[in-house]
């Protein structure tokens, strides 16, 4: 086997498995949420195929497809949300890993687009400041890929609230990309309930940027990141 199929069969098998964390951590309804991950060294990412359970999810059936969106390897029809983690990779070269959910907390504040105010170092740790809210778009073409490379470029959230709709991450792998869909969702809720009780106090831009420095560049075992 070549080195490049070796590569593309092991990054299947971790994307499959990742979709099981989406389930755990209660995250979808039915097979609303994808992940898909980039092949290192190619123009090519892997995604889950549409319409398929995550119970039903095996390594082989997650597809392959270019940088375009144009399925290349894979039996079934690529996820509806293909278009959009293509655009991402094509303009986000930085990005290894992308995540799509309509996690229940965070879609609420989509619905209202309204930004998640950075009350909780927990925030500060992970996204560096508030989860920023992106356009309004509908599915298909390039508009929604567009709306989160605009509203995540320069931008220190992984996390962006695509108006009316959901979640979308990013990360320097697919792993990171579904941590950052995992807490995007943990303080949504938390800071929805915050503000049941009260006024959720921010926290000061200083202290902002000291946590997430501190979260970004020292905590943690490096090597296991
Ligand atoms: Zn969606």
């Amino acid at each position: 086997m070549n080195e490049e199929k070796r590569v593309i069969e092991e990054l299947r098998e971790t994307v499959c498995r990742l979709h099981a964390e989406l389930v755990r951590y209660g995250l979808v309804a039915w097979t609303a949420g994808n992940i898909s991950g980039r092949v290192p060294g190619a123009d090519l990412f892997v995604i889950k195929p549409s319409g398929v359970s995550y119970d039903d999810l095996t390594p082989e059936s997650i597809v392959v497809c270019d940088l375009d969106g144009d399925l290349v390897e894979g039996s079934l029809a690529p996820s509806s949300d293909t278009a959009a983690h293509a655009y991402v990779y094509r303009h986000m070269p930085e990005v290894n890993g992308v995540a799509h959910t309509h996690s229940t907390y965070a879609s609420a504040w989509a619905a209202r687009g309204e930004p998640i105010p950075c009350v909780l170092t927990a925030m500060a740790d992970e996204f560096g400041g508030g989860i920023p809210v992106g356009p309004f778009a509908l599915i298909g073409g390039d508009d929604i890929g567009r709306g989160i490379v605009e509203t995540l470029t320069g931008h220190r959230s992984r996390a962006v609230l695509m108006r009316n709709h959901g979640v979308f991450t990013i990360g320097e792998s697919p792993k990171a990309a579904v941590k950052a869909a995992v807490m995007c969702e943990d303080v949504a809720r938390t800071v929805h309930v915050a503000r049941q009780l009260g006024v959720p106090a921010p926290i000061a831009p200083g202290d902002v940027d000291s946590l997430y420095d501190r979260y970004q560049n020292v905590y943690g075992q490096r090597s296991h990141r």
